[in-house]
């Protein structure tokens, strides 16, 4: 079948046929047993470690937050918020702006999404929460949550997702709607914020009257790549903007940022020590003629329930897939040089974890903030150059404080680099012992 027969044949024909509504579940959420009435995912019963469990005991019901709300984040499964949301929930829904440090994958997204969710105003119709993020995969995912956490507010059509790698004439048609929250990245975004012509009176995107804006892998974003196109967005917003800025990682060129644009806000910081917590890091030395051999002997070794294989670059992804592919271990790969469709495609296939096909190779495209729960190892195949993308790389097993195994395959060239890491990162990376205890990952 070829590619347009299969977009022509898919249950709705191409995306801009719109899809079926769906019916619409009444809800009484003045009913005094709203809560037994809330269908919650399955209880995650797996090991968690302290930097999702060590919270003051707080609830989401102490946050003042709306019944609606409540239903969507019980309905997502969070039970009590972690620490982080603990820590920068209220404090957003006072109105300040923060500055926040957290391990990954201990629910940032949450820590930013509910207060967002609850301060839209549903009387005021314009854009109301802007949430930069650096890749579109990422801003995918986090406008997913936005929905699935906002179910009951009737915002599922009023959060926009806009990234490069999409037909921009979409995004503005998009735009043109009723929207309360944007999500993207921010070159695409600061594309739709410029006016067309000197005639027009608003751009695509009309950020004027928006005042709560997240910057969600702060660290990137301050970046020299996006730097620019961030900072020419914060032009557009007003002056006395709400900024939320979340990061595992703050290097030092927040600090000229900050001074910038955030002269007043709270600094959140439950970073010390807990960096890589629950994650086993192991390192096998070989020789790179032995890698592909030594990830066989991996697979055929370890319990993965799903795993993340990364190289340095787009042409080792594609020829250790080919190879691995061969040796029997079907596997997807991911990287920046495909179109956005075909990514979607994969990140989503990859994401069901219904096939048996577990494995996904890729470059440093996927290091930042994705969630995928079920993923329990990370194998550097090729090391990488810096600490923060190593952090970043491990962060993706031991999701919200699951064990996760972090297996680092290093070459006589990369012994310096693994030193230069664990000094940096104050932590340790031991030799492969013969057998893994499987219970810590
Ligand atoms: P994040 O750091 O936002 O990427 O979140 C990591 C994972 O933790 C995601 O799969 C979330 O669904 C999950 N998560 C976030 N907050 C909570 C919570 N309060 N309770 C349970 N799971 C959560």
């Amino acid at each position: 079948m070829n590619r347009n027969t299969y977009y022509n044949n898919r249950p709705y024909g191409r995306s801009y046929h719109k899809k079926p509504e769906k019916p619409k579940v009444e809800i009484d959420f003045n009913d005094k047993d709203w809560k037994d009435k809330v269908k919650k995912p399955k209880a995650d019963t797996r090991t968690k470690t302290s930097d999702v469990l060590n919270t003051k005991g707080c609830e989401f019901e102490g946050f003042n937050l709306s019944r609606p709300l409540l239903m969507g984040i019980f309905e997502k499964g969070f039970e009590r918020p972690s620490p982080i949301q603990e820590a920068a929930i209220p404090c957003i829904l006072m109105g300040k702006s923060i500055l926040a440090r957290a391990k990954n994958g201990t629910g940032k997204t949450g820590a930013f999404s509910i207060p967002c969710l609850h301060l839209v105003d549903p009387k005021k119709q314009h854009i109301q929460v802007l949430v930069l993020l650096p890749t579109r995969e990422l801003a995918l995912q986090t406008a997913n949550v936005l929905k699935s956490l906002g179910k009951y507010l009737d915002l599922d059509d009023k959060i926009v997702t806009s990234t490069g790698g999409t037909d921009l004439k979409s995004d503005i048609i998009r735009l043109k709607r009723d929207v309360r929250i944007v999500v993207g990245t921010p070159g695409r975004l600061q594309d739709l914020a410029k006016k067309r012509d000197a005639h027009a009176q608003h751009a695509p995107l009309n950020i004027d009257n928006c005042n709560m804006i997240v910057l969600d892998e702060a660290d990137k974003l301050l970046s020299t790549d996006f730097l620019p196109a961030v900072t020419a967005l914060l032009e557009y917003t007003p002056k006395d903007r709400q900024l939320l800025l979340f990061s595992a990682t703050f290097p030092s060129t927040i600090k000229s940022f900050k001074d910038q644009w955030l002269k007043e806000c709270e600094t959140i910081n439950l970073m010390d020590e807990l960096t890589l917590k629950g994650v086993s890091q192991y390192y096998a030395y070989v020789d790179e003629s032995e890698k592909v051999h030594c990830l066989y002997a991996l697979f055929r070794k370890l319990t993965i329930n799903q795993c993340i294989i990364f190289c340095n670059s787009v042409n080792r992804v594609e020829l250790l897939c080919t190879k691995v592919t061969r040796l029997g271990f079907p596997c997807y790969y991911i990287h920046g040089q495909m179109g956005q469709k075909h990514r979607n495609r994969v990140f989503h296939n990859f994401r069901q974890a219904n096939s048996n096909c577990r494995t996904l190779i890729c470059t440093d495209i996927f290091t930042r903030g994705i969630d995928i729960q079920n993923l329990n190892v990370v194998i550097n195949f090729d090391f990488p150059r810096s600490a923060n993308t190593y952090l970043h790389r491990i962060g993706r097993s031991g999701r919200f404080g699951h064990m996760g195994l972090a297996i680092n395959f290093i070459t006589n060239a990369d012994r310096y680099n693994l030193c230069a890491i664990e000094t940096h990162l104050n932590t340790e990376v031991a030799a492969i012992p013969k057998e893994i205890d499987a219970s810590l990952y």
